[in-house]
């Protein structure tokens, strides 16, 4: 049975663990995961029981439910990560991050939102399946990562789950990971309901510009300084920007979401194609537009030399790239050689490219929309466009229904990811695994 009382208590149960990820794995905590494995397999018996579970990488969670094969559907596979981000400044917590407390009708802590709650979502609704003596026609897996947050650290845990299932032929028909969902009465605007199902996401990249120079002492300065070079290079960067361009998934985004509102601006917007000519300027105004509509460049890290009175022999900036589908790293770094001046290099530090977007319809989009509409009547459903990343990127590779549909009916009042007192309200826990019971059994 799926109940409130249940629900919360798991996910308190994990939210107690701080599986804090870091960026260099060494700084990582693994006992923590350890620790949350031991409590997963007595939270959740049946499941521990009945499909087969491998650890991939350090701490990496896939479980196999073989289907009876009655079913033509390609198998389904179901993500979240394990991890959260530190709990940052303690003294701004109303409840302390890793207590698990339930005050105010809220669960509070770290990882309760993003995204523990997920995790429990999937465990709840396939334990629930177990109890009742159901088992899919077709194979089911579940993967958790544990550096999502850190994107990927030394080694992306969802690369090494996705590469495992591609060197095992499995051929996914559907994938659904965290964000997006149901939302009420708090968005654009608008009071009813908005399911989101998250098409697409940027791709992340990092590039440094760097110069290198012979240095030496600062009283006898050189014409031509690295620092001049780069602050040209800064400057071509910052006024040569990626055109803006349509793509099929943020047309679908911003023209659905458009048809919430009747502002002038959103009447445009319901047909970006026809009314192109007048949206660009808008766009370029609007900092959330121009960055659905073109690849950013944002240059966030500068480093010189290390006194005052030196002359750095390295000086380099770093440039966050969110990358548009067909903004290939290549395509960047073109981009970055042609317009910086003689002496500026270009590197790639870190990154990939855009992952494909995914289908507008597809069997599994269908059937979310329409449990949706069961669940919640009137709701209108939105194909979601993210900015930021998610480990559904590395499942793109292998599938071309990779939708990120968080499961949970938010209506405004959860407490922010990634800050202090992230919350979840305890009577809204059992929309999530009651999403899940219904998507696998009608899948
Ligand atoms: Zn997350």
């Amino acid at each position: 049975m799926i109940t409130v009382e249940k629900c919360t208590e798991h996910l308190a149960g994990m939210v107690r663990i701080p599986t804090v990820s870091n960026a260099e794995l060494a700084k990582m905590d693994f006992s923590k995961f350890q620790q949350l494995h031991d409590y997963l397999r007595v939270s959740y018996p049946l499941i521990h029981q009945k499909l087969k579970l491998e650890i991939i990488g350090r701490a990496g969670l896939l479980y196999s439910w073989k289907g009876t094969g009655k079913s033509d559907q390609l198998p389904l596979v179901l993500i979240a990560h394990q991890d959260v981000v530190p709990e940052g400044d303690l003294s701004l917590w109303k409840y302390p991050p890793y207590e698990g407390v339930v005050a105010e009708g809220k669960l509070w802590g770290r990882g309760t939102t993003d995204c523990k709650c997920n995790m429990m979502s999937i465990l709840e609704a396939v334990e629930h399946l177990l109890e009742t003596g159901f088992q899919p026609g077709y194979d089911l897996y579940i993967g958790f990562g544990y550096n999502e947050e850190v994107m990927g650290g030394e080694g992306p845990a969802a690369g090494l789950i996705v590469d495992t299932l591609r060197d095992r032929g499995v051929k996914p028909g559907c994938v659904i990971d965290e964000c997006g969902g149901v939302s009420k009465g708090n968005r654009m605007g608008y009071e009813g309901m908005i399911a989101s199902i998250v098409v697409a996401e940027k791709g992340y990249s990092d590039f440094e510009l760097y110069v290198e120079h012979k240095g030496g002492h600062s009283s006898v300065p050189p014409k031509d300084s690295a620092m001049k070079l780069l602050a040209q290079a800064i400057i071509a960067v910052e006024e040569n920007q990626f055109p803006y361009r349509i793509t099929e998934s943020v047309k679908a985004n911003v023209e659905a979401s458009a048809r919430l509102s009747d502002d002038e601006k959103s009447l445009l917007l319901r047909d970006v194609e026809g009314n192109w000519d007048k949206l660009l300027p808008i766009i370029e105004q609007d900092p959330y537009l121009s960055a659905l509509f073109h690849t950013t460049t944002a240059i966030t890290m500068a480093s010189g030399s290390e006194q005052a009175n030196i002359l750095p022999q390295r000086a380099s900036v770093i440039i966050n790239c969110r990358a548009l589908e067909g903004d290939t790293l290549e395509v960047i770094q073109e981009h970055f050689e042609d317009i910086v001046p003689q002496g500026v290099k270009v590197r790639l530090v870190k990154g990939g490219n855009p992952p494909r977007a995914s289908k507008l319809h597809s069997h599994g989009y269908d059937l979310i929309q329409s449990i949706c509409e069961e669940n919640y009547p009137g709701i209108v459903t939105i194909p979601g466009y993210m900015l930021g990343g998610t480990d559904s990127r590395y499942y793109s590779d292998i599938c071309e229904n990779v939708y990120r549909f968080g499961s949970f009916l938010s209506e405004g009042n959860w407490g922010p990811a990634h800050a202090a007192n992230e919350c979840i309200p305890v009577d809204i826990l059992t929309t999530g695994p009651e999403f899940f019971v219904k998507f696998i059994t009608r899948y």
